[in-house]
């Protein structure tokens, strides 16, 4: 059902804004162009479904890549400035914009690809892979091309002291006056809700853990109501620890017995292989064994617009090299708002346990 969250959500892709900023990231615009055109043997003289085809960019793509045909569908307004721009490209044959959304529209063919670029915060922030999934099951032809193909969420340990004396030190002297009155309001009011910000790699402490990889082929929709993972990270250094960051790759692969391969592929930025928590650096490319093409928004891989999601402890807690981490996350869909995401962490180190909850709004 179409809730009125939804009409607000659906909303806020109506401002020109937010599609400049996605334009604008060329990691992820030209990571998509990328796949497009490595995949073009299973998309020439093909029919396309672009799931939240936004300004209409990537059914452009489509269409440049020789599709023979592309549903662009999206339910916010901004569908009407898409078809403009599909009909000022002389596409208007090729690229049919349907103004709905995936749930409600008609298409009355089966489709050989899904491209969509769904990812929100966190990866699952917005829940609308849900909608892509609803796309597959009810058009996509058995053994389609679906990009990205798989999606992987990390966590890290972090360590960030620039940022808590920014917003908490600070209290403790201003304009000569003790403050520290100040700080437990402070702490609450940055640290209560997560943060998007850019973090490097030197506030890594740690490799990074999988929270949930994606098969976008096979998941279903049930599996994202919750996610829960356990984890175990081991310190590589002596730091006070700030709390975790959390960031996402998606790959673009095609089905298994995909003709694509004799294209190829170069990978981008860094997945968690290539990882280095000291920040020496080391900017490997991402062992994978397809050699798939990846985008990555890892504190390490060229920055994009998602950066990385951080949850703060309120107290950062001292951590010695090889001190181990543990506990469990846990990533729900809100009861509130199904586009907000509840964040449960529990950790414990040096036989102090914690928990955390938060909500990305
Ligand atoms: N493909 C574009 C825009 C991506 S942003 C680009 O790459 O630049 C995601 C878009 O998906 C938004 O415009 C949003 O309105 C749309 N969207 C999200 N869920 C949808 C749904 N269930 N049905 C139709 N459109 C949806």
């Amino acid at each position: 059902p179409c809730t009125d969250f939804d009409v607000a959500y659906f909303h806020s892709y109506a401002h020109v804004g937010i599609h400049e900023e996605m334009i604008k990231d060329r990691a992820r615009t030209e990571t998509y162009r990328e796949a497009i055109m490595q995949h073009q043997s299973l998309i020439q003289g093909k029919v396309v479904v672009d799931v939240g085809c936004g300004t209409g960019i990537l059914s452009i793509f489509c269409a440049q890549a020789g599709a023979k045909r592309v549903y662009a569908v999206d339910a916010s307004d901004i569908a009407v400035q898409a078809k403009e721009v599909v009909k000022a490209n002389g596409l208007s044959d090729k690229v049919i914009v349907l103004h709905g959304r995936v749930e409600d529209v008609e298409i009355d063919e089966e489709v050989d690809v899904i491209i969509s670029e769904w990812m929100g915060y966190m990866l699952l922030y917005e829940s609308m892979l849900g909608s892509v999934i609803t796309a597959r099951d009810r058009w996509l032809k058995p053994g389609g091309l679906i990009l990205p193909s798989h999606a992987t969420l990390y966590m890290a340990p972090i360590s960030h002291p620039d940022r808590y004396s920014h917003s908490i030190d600070f209290w403790r002297n201003v304009y000569g006056i003790d403050m520290s009155a100040m700080m437990q309001l402070a702490k609450q009011c940055a640290f209560e809700e997560p943060s998007v910000e850019s973090i490097s790699g030197e506030n890594v402490l740690t490799w990074p853990e999988v929270v949930k990889h994606i098969d976008c082929q096979t998941i279903k929709i049930q599996e994202l109501d919750s996610v829960t993972a356990r984890y175990k990270f081991k310190s590589m250094m002596r730091a006070p620890m700030h709390g975790f960051a959390f960031w996402f790759d998606v790959e673009f692969s095609g089905p298994a017995s995909s003709p694509a391969k004799n294209i190829s592929a170069t990978s981008v930025g860094s997945g968690s292989s290539s990882m280095s928590p000291s920040g020496e650096g080391n900017q490997k490319k991402r062992t994978n064994p397809s050699d798939a093409l990846v985008l990555s928004t890892s504190p390490e891989a060229p920055p994009t617009h998602w950066q990385q999601a951080i949850v703060y402890f309120y107290d950062p807690i001292d951590v010695e090299q090889d001190q181990l981490i543990e506990g469990s996350v846990t990533l729900s869909q809100s009861k509130e708002n199904r586009r907000f995401m509840n964040i449960h962490l529990e950790y414990s180190s040096a036989g102090r346990s914690f928990v955390k909850e938060s909500v990305m709004r």
